[in-house]
């Protein structure tokens, strides 16, 4: 029987495509090819990329045209990070992710951590994002997710509050024989959590957890 091709597998509806300097995770500082595909399924309050939360004014890319894209840019770009709003909304997101490892490429996948990571590839370096109380979507975190992160995976917690670092904390705390990677970033709300009261907590509570202060906002790039 003929496979059924699905459109939806090769087109992806994209936000932005740019390069620039990585700003968060253990990559921040690299230079860096992202694919920023449009439409989340949640509304953090302090969503710093509200362009990207539908797919309103996104553009319709082929899957190969964004290779062809990544290529052009020259063949010293090693690392490719898809983000959003949440990739893993669009089910082109695989066959992109699966031409990209294919080419030798680093890829890293940004989630929100609300939709099952089963599919994604093992190679994949994921940042999940656990949603602490002030996201306001605490309940959507989709926990089965652990499961699939191994130890080149990232872990993710934006501190909005008191409550989110308390939440963060006792979080890894509960799930520490679950939890299979040492990368754990907490990463204070612009204007909301002063990172100096975030690194005395950090130091006070000796937690094994690195501060991620969005390199690329520091530098005034996208
Ligand atoms: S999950 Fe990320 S992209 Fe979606 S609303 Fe929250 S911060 Fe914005």
């Amino acid at each position: 029987m003929n496979k059924i091709i699905n459109n939806d597998d090769f087109f992806l509806k994209i936000n932005d495509i740019f390069y620039s300097i990585q700003g968060e995770s253990s990559f921040a500082g690299y230079p860096c090819f992202f694919v920023r595909l449009a439409g989340c399924n949640i509304k953090c309050p302090y969503c710093d990329t509200k362009e990207a939360l539908t797919d309103i004014n996104a553009k319709l890319f082929h899957i190969s045209d964004i290779i062809n894209e990544i290529i052009t840019y020259g063949k010293n770009i090693k690392l490719v990070e898809i983000t959003g709003g949440e990739p893993l909304m669009q089910s082109g997101v695989y066959e992109l992710i699966n031409r990209l490892l294919n080419l030798k490429y680093t890829v890293l996948l940004e989630t929100n951590g609300t939709l099952s990571l089963k599919n994604v590839p093992d190679k994949v370096v994921k940042i999940m994002d656990v949603k602490c109380p002030s996201s306001g979507f605490e309940d959507y975190n989709n926990y089965k997710n652990l499961n699939f992160i191994n130890k080149n995976d990232e872990l993710k917690f934006v501190i909005g509050s008191n409550e989110d670092y308390e939440f963060a904390k006792n979080f890894i705390n509960a799930n520490k024989n679950v939890i299979n990677t040492e990368k754990i970033i907490f990463s204070p709300v612009e204007n909301h959590f002063a990172p100096h009261i975030l690194a005395d907590k950090i130091l006070f509570d000796k937690l094994n957890v690195r501060i991620g202060l969005q390199l690329h906002k520091i530098l005034n790039l996208k």
